[in-house]
Order: structure tokens, then C-alpha cells, then sequence
């Protein structure tokens, strides 16, 4: 898996201390507030494993599963995977998302949470956010890393669903993705 591994983005400790960061920050705008943290599965487990441990708060935990690329393209269209939502009614929802890339996951996220949950606020945080114009109108409040437009993997984020537990944020050699493509 290493030798796959063109270039290091983010090592693990530096992914880690952005992350005590934005906890403490998360920590105190969400004090005195009931939260719900959403996570967008798969690609934000690990993300929302070590981030969630660095939040004192009495929160609670639910995930969305959804899904919209195919390899290293988006596929423009998202798919909820369940139809049943946590009730999440008067409550301060924040969705944690692995990477903001187009907008389209996020904001038809956002979406439908907004429209279909009675939760009191709905903000969301993402590990990386690439530096690329969004096809939809959304912003992430919360953001780990700015990065360029490449393709990552790592730290939960998958190549057609490899790579996912690398522990750092890397860019896959051109080998590696024509090897692993469907
Ligand atoms: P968007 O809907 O904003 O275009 O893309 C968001 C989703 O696409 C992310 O949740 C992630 O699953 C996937 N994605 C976008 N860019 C990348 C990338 O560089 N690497 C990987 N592995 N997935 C990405
Ligand atoms: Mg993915």
C-alpha cells in the first residue's frame, strides 16, 4: 500500500494536531447546545473517530451513508442509502464530511436535513476542502486543510474503496491508479 503512495500531503501528526484545533472550536461554539454530529460515511470514520475523541461535549452520533464517486470522478449524482433519519428535532446538527470537492454531497446534504429534520442550525465541518469552484452553492463553517485540485486517499478517504485505512493523506502514483481502476 505504502509503495502506491506518490506524495504525502498530511502526516498523521500533523492531521492530528489540525484536529485539536478545530475541536477546541467546536467545543466552545457547541457548549451549552444539544448536538447531533452527522457523519457522512464512509469516506469521514476515521476523521470522525479522532475528532469526536477531542469534543468534551455530551453529544450524540448519527451517520449518513451516501455515495457519489466512481474512482477519481465525481459521479453527479448522490445516493442516500437509508430513508430513516435520526430525529434530530430542535437540536444543533453539524455534519462532518471527509472532503469538499464539488458541493454536491454537502449540499444535498445540508438539503434535505435543512428541509426534512427541524434541527435548530445545521452546519458542517470537512477534513479538506479542494481549492476548485463549487458546481453547488455551499461553504463548510469548520475545514481541517485547504488542498489544490489532486485526487487523495488516505485517513478514510478510498481509491474504489481502497486505501481507506492508510493512516496520513497522500496522492496516489499514476501506477497505482491505473492498477486498482474498475
Ligand atoms: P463533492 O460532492 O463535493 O464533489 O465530493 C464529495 C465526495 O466525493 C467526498 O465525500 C468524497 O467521498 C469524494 N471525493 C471528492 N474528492 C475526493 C478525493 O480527492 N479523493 C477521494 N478519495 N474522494 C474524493
Ligand atoms: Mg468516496
Amino acid at each position: 500500500m505504502e509503495a502506491d503512495i506518490a506524495r504525502v500531503l498530511y502526516h498523521e501528526s500533523t492531521i492530528l494536531s489540525r484536529l485539536d484545533e478545530l475541536a477546541a472550536r467546536i467545543t466552545a461554539d457547541y457548549r451549552e447546545k444539544e448536538l447531533t454530529v452527522v457523519a457522512i460515511l464512509n469516506g469521514s470514520f476515521i476523521f470522525m473517530a479522532d475528532l469526536l475523541r477531542r469534543v468534551p461535549l455530551p453529544l450524540q452520533l448519527d451517520s449518513w451513508s451516501v455515495s457519489s464517486y466512481h474512482g477519481t470522478k465525481t459521479s453527479g449524482t448522490i445516493q442516500f442509502r437509508q430513508t430513516q433519519i435520526a430525529d434530530v428535532r430542535g437540536r444543533h446538527v453539524l455534519l462532518l464530511d471527509d472532503i469538499l470537492d464539488s458541493g454536491l454531497t454537502l449540499h444535498a446534504i445540508r438539503d434535505r436535513m435543512e428541509k426534512e429534520s427541524g434541527a435548530a442550525s445545521v452546519r458542517s465541518c470537512v477534513l479538506l476542502r479542494k481549492m476548485v469552484p463549487r458546481t453547488c452553492p455551499v461553504e463548510a463553517d469548520y475545514v481541517g486543510f485547504d488542498i489544490p485540485d489532486e485526487f487523495v486517499v488516505g485517513y478514510g478517504l478510498d481509491y474504489n474503496e481502497r486505501y481507506r485505512n492508510l493512516p496520513y493523506i497522500g496522492i496516489l502514483t499514476e501506477e497505482a491508479i491505473r492498477r486498482n481502476a474498475l
